[in-house]
């Protein structure tokens, strides 16, 4: 058990206390078709039909509403949580979609990406979380693909520790470089990737893939060579792919 990694997956994610409360079993990405096995708590890994990640395949054409990005550059905590790299949020930056509004708590990395695109993986995704104080949640996803250079990824990953724990950036990183605005977005209701698996997120991925160096994406693989759940069915959802 990974004790210092569940307290922060709770204090980082205060709004998911109640889901992660009840969490007392480790899990990994050695076997996650077991995860609803290891806890009571995580069955929905098992038998939930709105899971997360699906392949990004038969989209609805739809007038989605726009994500209006409010967030601000912040001098991050860096933490190694034994799952991921994950920077944590002071309060203050937000997300709004439509008439909802949405605070963002931490973005973490994985690799490969959990969503795939007609079929592909792209070498790794980042989940901007986000919630609201009655624990519903929305994830900003993007991917990151080698061929580039990204100074905020790059800022990243020189402080992220190897091992469990935790560093933090000397001066403010600007988030808005990892997911940028173009090409289509699409959005559909699933859950969280990993234990509890709760169902409780709007998700809302931005199709182009976001450059990063490959060097960087090298140094994420070697702490973590594979932080992805497999692929979920879609079951009865839609996902809709606006401009
Ligand atoms: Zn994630």
């Amino acid at each position: 058990m990974h004790r210092r990694g569940f307290l922060a997956g709770v204090l980082s994610c205060p709004l998911c206390a109640q889901a992660v409360r009840a969490a007392e079993a480790d899990w990994n990405y050695e076997t996650p078709n077991k995860w609803g096995e290891l806890d009571p708590a995580f069955k929905l890994c098992s038998i939930g039909r709105e899971q997360s990640p699906i392949d990004l395949e038969n989209a609805v054409p739809a007038n989605i509403d726009r994500l209006v990005i409010e967030w601000e550059p912040q001098a991050f905590a860096i933490v190694n949580n034994g799952h991921t790299i994950q920077a944590n949020a002071e309060p203050g930056g937000f997300l709004r979609i439509g008439e909802e509004k949405y605070e963002l708590k931490q973005f973490h990395f994985h690799a490969p990406a959990e969503h795939a695109l007609n079929g592909e993986r792209a070498a790794m995704e980042v989940h901007f979380v986000h919630a609201q104080p009655g624990g519903k949640l929305a994830v900003v996803a993007a991917f990151l693909t080698a061929g580039g250079k990204n100074t905020a990824f790059s800022r990243i990953m020189k402080v992220a520790p190897a091992a469990e724990g935790e560093a933090r950036l000397e001066r403010p990183l600007n988030p808005r470089a990892l997911a940028q605005k173009q090409g289509p977005l699409y959005r559909y209701e699933g859950s969280l990737t990993t234990p509890p698996c709760a169902e409780v997120v709007d998700w809302n991925i931005f199709a182009a893939p976001v450059r990063v160096a490959r060097a960087d994406i090298d140094a994420f693989r070697r702490i973590f060579p594979n932080n992805a759940r497999p692929l979920q069915p879609i079951n009865r959802r839609f996902l809709l792919r606006g401009k």
